[in-house]
């Protein structure tokens, strides 16, 4: 067998790790019910509104969408308050991710900025474009190392990325501690919020930078549709960004990467106030009740302002993964974020919550 030329990091790519599939997990196992709260996807499922857009819709899937999604980009910008020429919507906030990386990279030259323990699409994406991946360090709480990340940037720094909410602890920057790090950046240095468990914090305007958009040069946020709005498996999200970034990222862009039903229901989607509402509200009454369970059970348990927790169970976490998934129920182990010890899951319904529990306990008592 020929073995053809890649470039040497290719060669040697860790491959991103998804969460369990729910059909694959049944097969397995042999069972006829799967809870999956591994993924951080929304627990209510797809919107009624959204699944009567999609069937109107599915009769015109022989065309080409509208390359850009302009009348999306028009309606996010409207409900966010930024211009629009500062909107780039993207097939997943991960496409926006990619782009970023694309357009800016100088490929042995450029580094970015990340801390331990973050989402591996940056560090993919980092090693897909020949820029140097540095990573600061995290307290023992977890802290997001803010300072830590301006003293690590330089010249050749392109990005910063923080996640805040951060995946998989929870933990989330305030606006301030984020408009002091844009403020601190060296003059090339882009400073990218992933903001895709914004939704879940409260109150927002301690957390989000967008309210104050237009005093920032340098702030890339980015958003999705696949969390709060229950789209995952459409793949739309979206980046706001220096409108001169986003005419650099539109004009060499791939075209129509957004699909024509992922446009259509994200629309539908930011007007669907009751689904969204209702998601929020699920969400936030399964985090006080995880919150509050888990320690009774033995389970240190971090705070979180996303739609999941992160804890440590006071048994191996592999094999408390493994018997949970014998018994139905897929979580997230975290060794691939580098933490061995701790499993992330999401808040699923009240039922669904409840049940996972009763497992878990039975699990931590076996
Ligand atoms: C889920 C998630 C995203 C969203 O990815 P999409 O490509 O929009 O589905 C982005 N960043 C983080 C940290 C996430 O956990």
């Amino acid at each position: 067998m020929r073995d053809f030329s890649v470039r040497p990091e290719i060669r040697d790519f860790s491959p991103y790790t998804p969460g369990l599939t729910i059909e694959r997990i049944k097969e397995l196992y042999g069972l006829d019910t799967v809870i999956k709260l591994a993924s951080n996807e929304n627990p209510l499922g797809v919107s009624p509104v959204v699944r009567k857009v999609l069937a109107q819709h599915a009769a015109r899937v022989f065309r080409y969408p509208e390359n850009h999604s302009p009348r999306l980009v028009e309606a996010i910008a409207r409900a966010v308050g930024v211009p629009s020429e500062c909107v780039v919507a993207g097939n997943g906030s991960d496409e926006i991710i990619d782009m970023l990386f694309r357009i800016r990279a100088v490929p042995g030259k450029s580094n970015v900025i990340c801390y331990e323990h973050s989402f591996s699409m940056y560090r993919m994406c980092a090693k897909l474009s020949g820029v140097e991946y540095r990573e600061v360090p995290r307290g023992a709480a977890f802290e997001l190392p803010l300072d830590a990340m301006a003293e690590a940037a330089d010249e050749n720094t392109i990005m910063v990325f923080v996640t805040s909410p951060d995946n998989p602890t929870g933990q989330a920057a305030s606006a301030e501690d984020l408009s002091v790090l844009a403020g601190v950046l060296p003059p090339d240095c882009l400073l990218v919020v992933d903001e895709a468990y914004i939704d879940f914090v409260w109150p927002p305007e301690s957390y989000t930078p967008v309210q104050a958009f237009d005093r920032f040069e340098n702030l890339v946020v980015l958003r999705t549709f696949s969390k709060a709005y229950g789209l995952a498996g459409l793949r739309v999200g979206y980046g706001l960004m220096p409108a001169q970034v986003a005419a650099h990222m539109k004009n060499s862009r791939i075209p129509f990467t957004v699909n024509l039903l992922a446009e259509e229901a994200a629309l539908a989607a930011l007007d669907d106030d009751t689904f969204y509402n209702e998601t929020l509200a699920t969400v936030m009454r399964g985090r006080e009740f995880f919150l509050n369970e888990l320690p009774r059970i033995g389970c240190r348990v971090w705070p979180s302002q996303a739609n999941f927790v992160m804890f440590e169970p006071p048994m191996p976490a592999r094999q408390v993964f493994e018997s949970l998934l014998e018994r139905g129920f897929i979580v997230r182990p975290l060794a691939s974020f580098g933490l061995g010890e701790y499993i992330r899951v999401n808040m699923g319904t009240d039922a669904e919550n409840r049940a996972f529990f009763a497992a878990l306990a039975e699990v931590l008592d076996g």
